[in-house]
């Protein structure tokens, strides 16, 4: 189970019931280190938490280079 979530408000962003390794996702293809600011695993490791900004939260209106800054 993969649930996005706003890392500024908390926002429940959507949730996708499959592993967070689904080469659809791209998760896997972020560099160690994003993977550890946007990712949260329960302790299990059958959930993950993926923190990022909703449209309210962006900074700027969707720009690819920025959105997950
Ligand atoms: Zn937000």
């Amino acid at each position: 189970m993969v649930r996005y979530i706003c890392r500024q408000c908390g926002r429940a962003l959507g949730q996708f019931a499959g592993d967070w390794r689904e080469p659809r996702l791209g998760l896997t293809r972020l560099e160690p280190e994003d993977q550890d600011d946007l990712l949260e695993m329960n302790e299990a490791g059958d959930v993950v938490w993926v923190k990022i900004l909703c449209e309210e939260c962006l900074p700027v209106p969707w720009d690819d280079d920025l959105w997950y800054n």
